[in-house]
């Protein structure tokens, strides 16, 4: 069933197109001008209009041009009904947006058949429309998907990699420095063996809690780069703001004393940083500051964990 506003200014064609269109089983209203059309039509939303060409006062063309331009993609589609049969008349009706076209004296059988047609369209049309809204909702969440750590919740991998090419390049342009700080769990192995890998999961999401509760500024980033390993991104930020920010990874993760039996570094959890900062080139490759960050990591393993250690950069080309 569809509601269909039937306009003509003639009571009998107006009764006769309401009562077939009635028994095709639509929901009629009807208006005697393209005044009280304008009116209605936007009053209460319609799926079709069948809209007499030739009124007193507003005509159908003026009508039909005036809903288009009013109601814009929310027009319902309009069937010209007239007793024009001219090539002009034809030609006005569908420049001014009508659907259709029908001559009186109205052969009713051709019209049911017009009207049916265009509701068809119509409801396709909808179909369509619903099917690109939730294909777009889709592309968005798998958008979300591919970027976030489905453990933590924070950002994965390859989302870091493509912020940091990003970065790299504006940086490079502005002349900043970047930081970034790549932090492991200390005998998290060990952990795993002694509290079960649901709790080895559980920590790790309080890690990263943690690690977003270190970074202050909109544009710094905390991805997981790894199982247990944490990256951190810090735009605009030099050696020292870096450091600092390490430290007050190393306090938060000690205040909040999740505790590890099985660690030989310290009773709870703790983290090895590895860092590394430098005034991006475009020369260079990003990849190059998180192999220093990596190798900073190294050292602060070897020296006993829980522990921070920066490495100057060096250029790729030294
Ligand atoms: P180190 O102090 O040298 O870093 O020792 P480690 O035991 O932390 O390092 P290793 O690389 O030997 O082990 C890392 C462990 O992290 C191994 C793996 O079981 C655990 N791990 C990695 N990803 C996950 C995860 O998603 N969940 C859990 N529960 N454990 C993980
Ligand atoms: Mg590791
Ligand atoms: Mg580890």
């Amino acid at each position: 069933m569809a509601k269909l506003l039937i306009v003509d200014d003639d009571m009998t064609t107006r009764t006769f197109l309401s009562l077939a269109m009635q028994r095709d089983g639509h929901q009629i209203m009807e208006a005697w001008t393209g005044e009280d059309c304008l009116a209605l039509a936007q009053q209460e939303s319609q799926d079709m209009i069948l809209l007499d060409a030739q009124m007193p006062g507003m005509d159908g063309f003026t009508c039909c041009a005036e809903l288009r331009a009013i109601m814009r993609d929310q027009c319902p589609p309009v069937i010209m009904i007239t007793g024009l049969a001219d090539q002009a008349s034809v030609d006005r009706a569908f420049s001014v947006g009508a659907i259709d076209y029908a001559t009186k004296p109205i052969h009713m059988a051709v019209l049911r058949q017009r009207v049916r047609q265009v509701l068809r369209e119509r409801e396709l049309m909808h179909q369509l429309a619903t099917i690109n809204q939730q294909l777009a909702a889709a592309n968005r969440e798998l958008q979300h998907l591919t970027r976030i750590d489905s453990l933590t919740q924070i950002a994965n991998r390859r989302c870091f990699e493509e912020i940091l090419a990003k970065e790299w390049g504006r940086l490079a342009r502005q002349q900043r420095s970047l930081g970034v700080i790549l932090c492991d769990v200390d005998f998290f192995k060990q952990y795993n063996d002694l509290y079960g890998h649901l709790a080895g999961d559980r920590c790790l999401k309080d890690i990263s809690e943690l690690l977003r509760l270190s970074i202050l500024r909109s544009a710094d980033l905390v991805a997981r780069y790894g199982g247990e390993e944490f990256i951190i991104l810090l735009p605009e930020t030099d050696a020292a703001g870096t450091m600092c920010v390490a430290e007050r990874i190393h306090t938060k993760i000690r205040n909040a004393a999740i505790p590890h039996a099985g660690s030989k570094a310290a009773a709870i959890v703790t983290l090895s940083i590895g860092v590394a900062c430098t005034a991006p080139e475009m020369t260079e490759h990003p990849k190059h500051l998180l192999d220093i960050a990596d190798r900073a990591l190294y050292d602060a393993k070897a020296k006993g964990r829980n522990q921070t250690v920066m490495r100057p950069y060096q250029s790729s080309a030294v």
